[in-house]
């Protein structure tokens, strides 16, 4: 019946963010974006990033190659950037065009400063529970959503609805740690789970990261549970001055009567996931410069 709102826990972030920035004397935290091609949606998604880093005092580069770059060149670039001591975090825009492997460029990244978490090395950290390496932004924000917003998962039933890598599997594997904070019994379903419905109406904290409109609908959520919509999808709206509009994997109107809490799409994990990225990048320069 109400709604957990990822702008305003998202500006908190920042604002902390920003005081601690603001605070140092020295050399100030940077962020290398990697934008391959000219992608409409990618070049939103690395605007936002890009705005939210220089508001918060984090400098930001974008640097952009075309869509016909090599992958060797590719990976030159990664190197350059490994090696720059002034580049705390790097991430490269997805997807990459299908000539480069987006498996193989992710791995050229030095993990100290994979601060998109999707290094094998972060996600095997993350699945074993150590602490020093870099959460993916999508599941460090849905994490951080649900404790700022008083919901522990300790004890609970999640279901996670998708397996990606970059949002459900590493969802499951953070709320599963044996933590204060995580301690969850995490059920993680996917196109090929029978009873789906069933399994959905189990979740004490259904999150829902599928890529399908309206899927989730009243029948599959059990009364009061808490419901995190992650699904950013693009429907039609011949009304609006865009021609369409963002809404998420969760029948908003009929699931938030029956949900505790609820997070809207837009305004809910896109935020979060953005402010997790400048944390990491922050966590990745005090790691540098406080050892
Ligand atoms: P993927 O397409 O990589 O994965 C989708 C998952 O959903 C797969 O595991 C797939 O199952 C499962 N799935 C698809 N259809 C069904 C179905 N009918 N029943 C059950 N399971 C199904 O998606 P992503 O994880 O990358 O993204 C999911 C959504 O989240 C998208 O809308 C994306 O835009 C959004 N997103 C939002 C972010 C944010 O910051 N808010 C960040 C990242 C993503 P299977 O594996 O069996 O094929």
């Amino acid at each position: 019946m109400g709604r957990i709102d990822g702008t305003a826990i998202a500006k908190e972030i920042r604002t902390q963010l920003a005081k601690a920035v603001d605070g140092l004397t020295g050399r100030k935290p940077g962020l290398a974006v990697l934008l391959v091609g000219e992608d409409a949606a990618s070049e939103t998604y690395v605007a936002n990033k890009r705005r939210a880093a220089h508001n918060v005092g984090i400098r930001s580069t974008v640097i952009r190659r075309p869509v016909t770059i090599g992958e060797e060149e590719l990976l030159q670039e990664i190197d350059r950037l490994n090696a720059d001591h002034e580049i705390d975090g790097i991430l490269v825009q997805l997807p990459l065009p299908p000539h480069i492997s987006s498996s193989k460029v992710i791995k050229r990244i030095d993990p100290a400063k994979d601060v998109d978490g999707f290094h094998p090395i972060n996600m095997g950290k993350l699945l074993i529970g150590e602490e020093d390496g870099f959460l993916p932004c999508t599941p460090y924000g849905i994490h951080e959503m649900l404790i700022r917003s008083h919901i522990n998962p300790e004890g609970k039933h999640v279901v996670v609805l998708g397996r990606s890598n970059i949002v459900g599997k590493p969802l499951a594997a953070l709320l599963m740690q044996k933590r204060p904070t995580c301690n969850a019994t995490v059920t993680l379903v996917h196109s090929r789970t029978k009873d789906l419905k069933a399994i959905c109406r189990e979740a004490d904290i259904l999150v829902a990261a599928i890529g399908r409109p309206k899927f989730v609908t009243a029948d599959m959520v059990k009364g009061g549970a808490v419901v995190i919509d992650v699904g950013i999808n693009r429907v039609d709206a011949p009304q609006t001055s865009k021609g369409y509009k963002l809404v998420g994997d969760v029948d908003m109107a009929q699931v938030e009567e029956k949900a505790s809490l609820i997070s809207p799409v837009p305004g809910g994990v896109g935020p979060m996931t953005v402010a997790m990225l400048l944390q990491n990048t922050w966590t990745s320069y005090c790691r540098k410069e406080m050892a």
